[in-house]
């Protein structure tokens, strides 16, 4: 499918082209036609795009992929959204970042509703535990919720977890005492499922394979 069909299949949610192992001529084949938000997920690999990348001026870098606490000072500031803040150790190492560098910088909190091992991320009630702690950090904006739901056969699975982060962020925001974090954004789906995602509120869609086509493994 070509993008113009495919972002507006998706809209009003905006589409996240994932570009993680792409190489740069692709992406800005993407930007010709008219594509602004990528995603990355290796901070080495998207700093160095991002160099090489300076003259597609308004470009809207983001990152989705696990975050090492100890790269929190690379990132601070270079990305539009940072889509996966895992924990709260992350989190306080970014906005301090964010405090020595005088910078703001936009988060998701990533959740893991299934809590899978494999994954990371908060569980429901590990996230609204910590809730009072993430949203009192100085320099980190909380724009919303993203996940990656479990692997399953069945699409009617994949949509309760999307229906949960949905009412887990609607939950969160009720809180008034947060009425500066925006929680406006739900971050769920890729290619394989983001049409029930956007059914069940998604904002941003996350694609990577319906765009650019199978990826180059990591080496
Ligand atoms: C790679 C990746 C995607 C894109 O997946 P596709 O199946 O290629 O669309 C989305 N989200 C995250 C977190 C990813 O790592």
């Amino acid at each position: 499918m070509d993008l113009k069909t495919i972002v507006q299949n998706c809209a009003p949610a905006r589409v996240l082209a994932v570009s993680k192992l792409q190489p740069e001529h692709k992406i800005r084949e993407l930007y010709q036609e008219g594509q602004r938000l990528f995603g990355e997920n290796y901070v080495q690999e998207a700093l160095e795009k991002q160099d090489h990348l300076q003259d597609l001026s308004d470009i809207q870098w983001h990152l989705i992929g696990h975050l090492q606490k100890n790269k929190a000072k690379f990132v601070v500031g270079r990305f539009a959204l940072i889509h996966s803040v895992d924990s709260t150790d992350l989190a306080e190492a970014l906005s301090r970042h964010c405090g020595l560098k005088g910078v703001e910088q936009n988060i998701l909190i990533q959740v893991n509703l299934a809590a899978e091992e494999s994954k990371g991320g908060f569980d429901k009630d590990g996230l609204i535990k910590a809730w009072p702690q993430l949203t009192k950090l100085p320099h980190l904006h909380i724009w919303g919720l993203m996940t990656m739901p479990p692997l399953t056969e069945e699409g009617h699975e994949v949509r309760l977890y999307f229906r949960e982060l949905r009412e887990l962020r609607d939950r969160l925001r009720s809180d008034i005492n947060v009425a500066h974090h925006p929680l406006t954004e739900l971050s769920m789906g890729t290619s394989h499922d983001f049409k029930v995602a956007i059914e069940e509120g998604a904002t941003i869609v996350r694609l990577g394979t319906i765009l650019f086509g199978e990826r180059p493994v990591k080496r």
